[in-house]
């Protein structure tokens, strides 16, 4: 029987007695994993030949969480019982797409995430409705990028939220909270929303600005209001969006402004 990932990422913390945040790394050597940085065709690899186990990163990740988080993923594929292939070959989009469609890779995505920043820890953070300061601190203490640090926080919101990464003017994916009522449209964003108008004219707003719900929302009604605030990844020349319904409205009561 295969366990969720999020299991194995648990009980391999519980076994190493870890804490907070982790230093992969470290992790790798109690394991006696050895890890080097080298020129690859890939992201990263994991090689097990008998009893010699060795992750390898591609020398071109030069984002800190970046490198954590393809070493977390390996040891994904290391702990998890069901990952038994003597060499695991990720590629950017493996580890770069929030569901990729090859099983194991998502299972070894899931497996970091969990690794990395535990559902546990987050939730004492969530005392207010999420933003990107909320977002960027924990990122900052617990080594994550901003994405993964995001979805995290909307997988365990109680909030009506969702996080939405797009590039080139185009949604590539999004995560939608629980209580969030509305799926989020595909494709180009629309001409209203504030991560267009980044990447029509730069960065212009700053903080949680209010707009129709129906720039990002299908089946909104079409006088609902939905607050957007954004970062730009200009590493990545991609736009991170957080979107937040008002926890104590109705979606009735929404939008009066609208009207
Ligand atoms: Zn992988």
């Amino acid at each position: 029987m295969s366990l969720p990932p999020f299991h194995y990422a648990r009980e391999l913390r519980f076994q190493l007695k870890l804490s907070g945040p982790v230093n992969p790394w470290e992790v790798a050597d109690r394991l006696q994993i050895k890890v080097s940085e080298e020129p690859l065709d890939a992201d990263g690899y994991l090689l097990q030949q008998n009893n010699n186990t060795r992750i390898l990163i591609s020398k071109k990740i030069d984002y800190k969480p970046r490198k954590r988080f393809t070493i977390a993923h390996e040891i994904g594929h290391f702990y998890i019982s069901h990952h038994q292939a003597g060499i695991f070959r990720c590629l950017p989009k493996d580890l770069q797409s929030f569901r990729t469609n090859k099983k194991v890779e998502n299972e070894a995505n899931e497996f970091a995430a969990e690794f990395l920043l535990p559902a546990v820890e987050v939730e004492k953070y969530l005392k207010h409705p999420p933003d990107f300061d909320l977002i960027k601190e924990i990122s900052e203490v617990y080594g994550t990028s901003l994405a993964a640090t995001a979805i995290k926080i909307i997988e365990l919101t109680s909030e009506k939220a969702a996080v939405i990464l797009s590039e080139a003017g185009e949604v590539k994916w999004f995560v939608k909270s629980k209580s969030f009522p509305y799926w989020i449209k595909k494709g180009r964003l629309h001409e209203w929303t504030y991560a267009y108008e980044y990447f029509v004219q730069g960065a212009l707003s700053s903080g949680p600005q209010q707009l129709p719900a129906v720039a990002w929302c299908q089946g909104a009604p079409q006088d609902a209001a939905i607050m957007e605030d954004y970062v730009a990844v200009d590493r990545l020349g991609m736009v991170l969006s957080l979107l937040l319904l008002p926890f104590n409205e109705t979606e009735d009561d929404l939008g009066d402004d609208f009207i």
